[in-house]
């Protein structure tokens, strides 16, 4: 934790956490240690979570820990809402969360989304747990009042995970929709998720748990055929560029003149290009800057949150496509709609 993290501590009671999957954490419990000493929290997903809890709380691990049960996938099998929040509970989770459902998109119809999550409220009011519900992106973005009214009516807290098959925040209105979610729905999380959680807690959103490979970026049903690029080209984020990219893309702009650099303590001003070899791990750059992002939102003063993190995309957005510049040209659909809806 640096020095910046522990003075904003007290006036931050928004808080993020690293998403990782029950299997990550067994593999490398290394990467648990270090996303809780950039994070508030980690959040462990997967039905198998609290016995990987379990694992690091064995090794001395006492920093808080959320489960996302995945639930919402027809691919996992959980157990009952109450025995599953009992779980969480001997696990000493931080707070409880319910088994997970998902919604899908109906583009003529929210009666069945109304009565789904209603019923979810009801069972997460009789269990004192946080309702977990993961999301077709297109209600965000085309169904916005009907999401809000909802989750509003419900009166419980939510855990929302956004659904889609590469970038829930890509699809038309979801930006603009997350915001106005995020400022008016109370007691609200978003789970595994990219750094646009980060813009959803400078909207008011209580937590955002950020994941660090693509597919614990969003969830994506197998209906929605989620892309897979063959390879093991990992993804760096890139805070001048605000953005993810590809880090063979990342060593051919550094080949045509055009290095990128970080200067946070984990590279310490060395090019990013430098993670195209294959033995240089880039999970903990990864983190130092999202965490870096999220720090810079949540120690802020709650009103100035919004304007400073708007500012951040604008100023990324400037340097896309500069003369001479020979990384990408156009910011993805997500920051521009950061900065322009
Ligand atoms: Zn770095």
């Amino acid at each position: 934790m640096n020095a910046f993290t522990e003075w904003g501590r007290h006036d931050r009671p928004a808080t993020f956490s690293f998403y990782m999957t029950a299997h990550r954490c067994k593999s490398r419990p290394d990467l648990a240690w270090s996303a809780v000493n950039l994070a508030d929290k980690l959040t462990i997903a997967g039905p198998k979570g609290p016995a990987a809890a379990d694992r690091l709380r064995a090794s001395g691990f006492d920093s808080p820990i959320l489960f996302d049960g995945t639930g919402y996938d027809s691919r996992q099998d959980l157990p009952r809402p109450d025995v599953w929040v009992d779980r969480q509970r001997r696990a000493e989770a931080a707070c409880h969360h319910l088994p997970g459902i998902f919604l899908p998109w109906d583009k003529d119809c929210s009666e069945a989304f109304v009565g789904v999550v209603q019923e979810q409220g009801r069972i997460a009011g009789d269990l004192g747990a946080t309702m977990l519900l993961a999301i077709d992106a297109r209600w965000i973005g085309k169904r916005t009042d009907v999401v809000v009214d909802t989750l509003r009516s419900a009166d419980q807290a939510v855990a929302l995970v956004l659904a889609h098959r590469a970038d829930p925040l890509s699809v038309g209105g979801a930006v603009s929709g997350l915001r106005r979610i995020a400022s008016q729905v109370e007691q609200l999380s978003v789970f595994r998720s990219d750094h646009g959680a980060i813009g959803a807690l400078a909207y008011g959103a209580d937590h955002a748990s950020i994941g660090l490979t693509t597919t614990t970026r969003h969830f994506a049903t197998a209906q929605m055929r989620p892309s897979r690029r063959p390879g093991t080209d990992s993804r760096i984020f890139v805070s001048t560029l605000f953005d993810w990219f590809l880090v063979s893309d990342i060593a051919g702009w550094t080949a045509a003149g055009s290095d990128v650099v970080c200067d946070l303590q984990c590279c310490d001003g060395r090019s990013l290009g430098r993670f195209i070899d294959p033995d240089l791990d880039a999970n903990w750059h990864n983190m130092n800057a999202l965490a870096d992002v999220a720090d810079y939102v949540l120690n802020a003063e709650v009103i100035d949150r919004r304007s400073l993190f708007i500012e951040e995309c604008q100023n990324a957005t400037l340097r896309y496509g500069l003369a001479g510049f020979k990384g990408p040209e156009n910011p993805k659909p997500q920051l521009t709609e950061w900065v322009f809806s």
